[in-house]
């Protein structure tokens, strides 16, 4: 009870005063010094609570106006929903105050934001609102069901508060948890936790019962603004990007490629006959079959933003990287069979379907995204209109084309005129420095252009199956220079041959193999097989047995560009192999940092573990060497030592003594 002292008369006025009392209370008399006098008291506790409510009242109505402020300006969830508590704590004066919002997949509640709270309060938090069970029994998920606002005015002693102990605690003594409803759904909660007893009354519950409101209508507000910048963007149907976004991020490739002046492609697909499966089978059926061809798209191209469905049943797919050696028609011809012999299952139908593609390319067909898009459009147009499969813009590409085509011509030329050297770079041991082997690199003697590399042609002669013949031809012509080699007295070499992966995936590879070193019986030691990491992978348990009947022929076998790949080192000690070659790029990397040195010592001691020679490929520099040394490397191959050189040279430099 409150109290003030109203007026001191002395006895004999208080007559007078006494009918003007009213709800006065205590009528005390006190006499000091002998002189008599009378004071009233006035029980003011109810304005003493009163002004209290317009206290809490005020800092409600301070709160509730930033918040509305935020709620306008906020353009993220996460961040209307921090700041919402940190206003509640800071203007409100709460003690702490928390967002729990229902994860849309799951609906179970997750606490996203909160102020005030310890972090072991947090956690205890979490876990009920994650358990089931628990969870029903509190007072934010009965808000939530119950579409109303929880009040507890005396957390201390209220039943229904879980962690009343803890609240207590940490000075908290009343508390109230409303819902947040968009939509007349439950979305979430708000909670607030005042250091006052009995903070929670009427006029306080319409205030905050209207702050919940504003929230929800901000949150309703910004999932409605994220919806549309989605639907700006993608499609909605299959998710892919849609014609916006992807000439947007077609632009970025074309600026990237005018830089490195490359080239790059855009792709638009039309499905044939899709309208007789819209006809036929219903609209929802056409549909489903769109979504699972962006579905089957993104198993193909893999990196799902170089997709879009541009509009109906068109797609368009951007190629970053277009090469002199045919990438291009060879994705078109592996996409086009592909998709020929892909079942789509929808419902109860399955359906074979099949593609059109016009195709333009920068900078041949344009220098912008529109123009690409437009022209790639009227090449669609044409292979609808002649039956092609896929058609290009213009004659440059279908001249790129033809290119190839010429190339694949010169290329069977050169086959049958022999028109192929080997040239040999001498790997050398890193203690003393002698040459223990060599790699044998091809080079096409080009009667037009010169000594062409291989990165040039073997893309062209694998694609056209003329590797296998020309790997032959490797393999006989190493075994010939080694056997010359070996009678001039040099047997201490051995000579590694490159071998693609069409060749070891072929079932006569082996055979073939045993059938080249059936010329003399000292052949096989003289061979190497280099085989890169990538192709073993590709199908290992058949890899393994072939690798095995290899050296049962007495032929070693390296590992080639290790680390390239995309295996871990734990398969290694199942693979039957002799040699492991870390890729150029590791032994650059090693002088860069100190994890790029740590991986290659990594690799050279599992690989030491596992009885493997180790030899470190494209050495150019004497801190390289000496690094590897240090780390104990068996052997070093790179142009510090030597370039790859015609075999006479070759003989000459490192094998007359
Ligand atoms: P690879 O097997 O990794 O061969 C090593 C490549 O690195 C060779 O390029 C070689 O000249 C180069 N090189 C060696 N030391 C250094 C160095 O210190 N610095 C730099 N920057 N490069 C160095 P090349 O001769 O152009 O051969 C390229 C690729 O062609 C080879 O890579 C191999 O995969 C393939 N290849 C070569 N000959 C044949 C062959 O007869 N058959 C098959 N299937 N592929 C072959
Ligand atoms: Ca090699
Ligand atoms: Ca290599």
């Amino acid at each position: 009870i409150y109290g003030r002292v109203v007026r001191t008369r002395t006895p004999e006025k208080l007559e007078t005063f006494l009918p003007h009392l009213g709800t006065w209370l205590d009528i005390t008399i006190y006499s000091t010094d002998g002189e008599h006098f009378t004071a009233v008291f006035e029980n003011i506790t109810k304005r003493k609570e009163t002004e209290a409510r317009i206290r809490y009242l005020n800092r409600v109505y301070a709160m509730l106006s930033e918040i509305n402020a935020l709620t306008v300006r906020s353009r993220e969830q996460s961040e209307l929903f921090r700041e919402t508590c940190r206003i509640a704590v800071e203007t409100g004066d709460f003690r702490m105050a928390m967002i729990a919002v229902s994860e849309k997949a799951t609906g179970q509640l997750r606490l996203a934001a909160s102020m005030g709270k310890d972090d072991a309060l947090i956690a205890r938090i979490e876990s009920v609102l994650t358990s089931e069970d628990k969870a029903r029994v509190t007072m934010v998920m009965r808000s939530m069901s119950e579409q109303r606002a929880m009040v507890a005015n005396d957390s201390v002693n209220d039943p229904n508060v879980v962690f009343s102990e803890m609240y207590a605690e940490a000075g908290v003594r009343s508390l109230a948890v409303l819902p947040l409803i968009v939509e007349s759904k439950p979305v979430g909660v708000i909670g607030l936790y005042s250091g006052e007893a009995e903070f929670f009354h009427q006029e306080e519950m319409q205030l905050l019962t209207d702050l919940a409101g504003d929230i929800s209508f901000a949150i309703d507000h910004i999932e409605k603004q994220e919806r549309l910048v989605y639907l700006a963007y993608y499609d909605e149907l299959t998710s892919l990007a849609n014609r916006n976004l992807f000439l947007d991020r077609f632009e970025q490739l074309i600026h990237a490629a005018r830089r490195k002046e490359g080239r790059v492609a855009i792709l638009l697909i039309d499905i044939e006959r899709f309208k007789n499966v819209n006809d036929s089978l219903g609209r929802a059926t056409g549909d489903l079959l769109l979504k699972k061809i962006a579905e089957w798209l993104v198993t193909q191209i893999r990196d799902e933003s170089l997709l879009a469905r541009v509009d109906g049943d068109h797609f368009a797919i951007m190629v970053p990287e277009v090469r002199q050696d045919g990438n291009l028609p060879k994705l078109l011809n592996k996409m086009s069979d592909a998709l020929l012999a892909h079942k789509f299952k929808l419902n109860n139908v399955t359906l074979r379907i099949s593609a059109k593609a016009g195709i333009a390319m920068f900078p041949d067909d344009g220098g912008d995204a529109e123009v690409l898009y437009r022209n790639a459009e009227a090449a669609l147009k044409r292979a609808k209109e002649t039956g092609a499969r896929y058609l290009f813009h213009t004659k440059a590409m279908t001249e790129f084309v033809a290119h190839k085509l010429e190339m694949e011509n010169r290329l069977r030329y050169a086959v049958d005129h022999q028109e192929f050297v080997l040239h040999y770079q001498p790997k050398v041991h890193l203690e003393n420095r002698s040459v223990v082997g060599a790699e044998a690199l091809i080079r096409w003697n080009d009667p037009q252009s010169g000594l062409v590399a291989p990165g040039q042609f073997i893309p062209v002669l694998e694609e056209t199956g003329l590797i296998y013949e020309v790997g032959r031809w490797a393999l006989r012509q190493a075994i010939a220079d080694y056997l010359r080699w070996r009678a001039l007295g040099f047997d201490g070499i051995r000579i590694a041959v490159n071998v693609s992966p069409l060749q070891l995936r072929d079932q006569a590879f082996v055979e073939g193999v045993r059938h080249i070193l059936s010329v003399d019986p000292n052949a096989a030691q003289g061979l190497e097989l280099e085989l890169t990491e990538s192709m073993v992978m590709e199908d290992l348990d058949r890899s393994i047995a072939s690798l095995k009947s290899i050296r049962n022929l007495g032929v070693r076998v390296a590992i080639d560009d290790f680390g390239t790949g995309f295996s871990s080192l734990g398969y290694l000690s199942r693979l039957p192999v002799d040699t492991l070659k870390i890729d150029r790029s590791f032994i650059i990397d090693m002088t860069d940092s100190p994890e790029g040195l740590a991986l290659v010592s990594t690799v050279i001691n599992l690989a030491h573990g596992l009885n493997l020679t180790v030899v470190a490929e494209g050495v150019e520099t004497e801190e390289q060497q000496r690094l590897l040394r240090l780390l104990k490397c068996d052997e070093m191959q790179g142009f510090l030592f030597s370039k790859p050189l015609p075999s006479d040279i070759f003989e000459e430099k490192y094998l007359k003594t």
